[in-house]
């Protein structure tokens, strides 16, 4: 541990580009390279852009103090290219600061940001199957958290989260709300959906969460929330029970190996061919035979291009390794060793994101002006979910009726656990508490 790491757990910091890990975790070992990651490359989002545009001086301070921590001395701001203002926004920033950090430009393909796919990209080394960027000696932090660390420094601690509410919704903005804000209140400020029937995905529509019920908070976490209409397409495939979509998978699979050819990670040497898993479960293949095979399924990043755009016939591949790694995580099977040596593969085809918004029927709604909120919402309520993080959920430290102010602990990382402290995002009263959250009311 050290100072940075320290304010880092204090304010309850956590990877904001989806995966959610500790930060300060990622803050108290030696690094020789830390990359910040603005690649943003889930389609219709622009959360991460607008930080960069509005608060760069803020992203690239966190970033020299990730790389103080860390002791390293080469950083990098990954961005795509055609985020024009954002890059200019930096650039007039690093031009005043003293550390080595260049502006790495991206191409505009998915998913650019997946850490397994950013490390070589930036720095030429390779990260093992299943590994680490630091076991190449890289760090990666979220633009997000690094800006959030350096609010951390000034003594705030994570409460509010900046977000793309896209779709089908009367006003199209990326705006700051407070962490817990009900997915209802965020809609309700942009006028509420519409149409009618709407699906709500939180975060981006590659790898974001459909959302059972409007009362589902906003975490550290959400990038977004994009409404659809529950016919379309990709609403349609989003809220396919699992049970179909593998019974329909099982079935209909032509073996044409698309899913394998554009799978991010095959591309990059991992041991993992959806087309194969997917035959051997077709046929009902069951271990010991196939063993290996199922247990490669570990190796998915969960990105869903075979599902959502390699596969001609709309089929589930990624859908039947989330259904394998439930099992085998049942069961305690875990991947081999043999399985994660990489493997020398051709260059595997690259994406274009536009090309993914055309497949994903999201043509018109990617067409829509994202406009810019004044000030962050103002909330009367909110639900803190006590695991908005990897590791073990916060443990409440409050009761009903106490009185909290914004930005006073409500959830502690329990003693010797991995995890991070949970703040309240608004001034009022407890009104619930349980194992899975506190509820506020103004
Ligand atoms: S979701 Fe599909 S494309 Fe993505 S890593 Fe997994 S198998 Fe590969
Ligand atoms: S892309 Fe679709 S049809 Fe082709 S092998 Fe993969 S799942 Fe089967």
């Amino acid at each position: 541990m050290n100072a940075v790491s320290d304010i880092a757990r204090e304010a309850g910091i956590i990877g904001a580009g989806g995966a959610g890990f500790p930060t300060h975790v990622k803050l108290s070992g030696r690094a020789e390279i830390v990359i910040a990651n603005g690649a943003e490359c889930e389609p219709l989002l622009e959360a991460d852009v607008r930080l960069m545009e509005e608060r760069a001086f803020e992203v690239v301070e966190g970033l020299c103090l990730a790389m103080a921590a860390t002791g390293a001395q080469k950083g990098y701001l990954a961005v795509k290219a055609k985020n024009e203002a954002a890059i200019r926004a930096v650039d007039r920033v690093l031009s005043a600061v003293p550390e080595d950090i260049e502006v790495h430009l991206l191409d505009d393909y998915y998913p650019a940001g997946d850490e397994f796919v950013l490390v070589p990209e930036v720095t030429g080394r390779r990260v093992p199957a299943m590994g680490i960027p630091i076991s190449v000696g890289v760090v990666v932090h979220n633009v997000g958290s690094l800006f959030n660390l350096h609010q951390a420094r000034l003594g705030k601690p994570v409460t509010e989260r900046r977000l793309t509410v896209t779709g089908f919704v009367r006003k199209t903005q990326t705006m700051t709300v407070p962490v817990g804000a009900l997915a209802f209140d965020v809609l309700a400020a942009v006028g509420g959906p519409t149409c009618a029937d709407p699906v709500i995905i939180a975060g981006g529509p590659m790898m974001g969460r459909v959302v059972d019920t409007l009362d589902e908070p906003v975490t550290k976490t959400t990038s977004g929330l994009i409404v659809l209409p529950a016919t379309h397409p990709l609403a349609v495939m989003r809220t396919m029970p699992l049970a179909e979509r593998l019974a329909r998978t099982r079935t209909a699979c032509d073996l044409c190996r698309r899913c394998t050819d554009l799978c991010p990670r095959f591309g990059l040497g991992h041991q993992l061919r959806p087309d194969e898993i997917l035959r051997a479960v077709g046929y009902s293949l069951r271990p010991p035979e196939f063993d290996g095979l199922y247990r490669s399924a570990w190796l998915c990043s969960g990105c869903n291009l075979c599902e959502l755009y390699a596969c001609p016939l709309f089929l589930y591949p990624a859908s039947i390794n989330v259904a394998l790694k439930a099992e085998m995580a049942a069961g305690g099977l875990g991947l081999r060793a043999a399985q994660q040596a990489p493997l020398p593969r051709p260059e595997t085809p690259r994406v274009l994101v536009n090309d993914l918004i055309r497949r994903l029927g999201l043509s018109a709604v990617a067409k829509q002006d994202i406009g810019r909120q004044e000030r962050p919402l103002e909330v009367d309520r909110v639900r803190l979910l006590m695991r908005q993080h990897l590791g073990a959920p916060a443990a409440p430290v409050v009761r009903i009726g106490d009185q909290v102010e914004a930005g006073q602990v409500v959830g502690e990382i329990p003693r010797g656990a991995l995890g991070a402290r949970v703040h309240a995002s608004i001034n009022g009263r407890v009104t619930a508490v349980s194992a899975e959250a506190v509820e506020v009311a103004a």
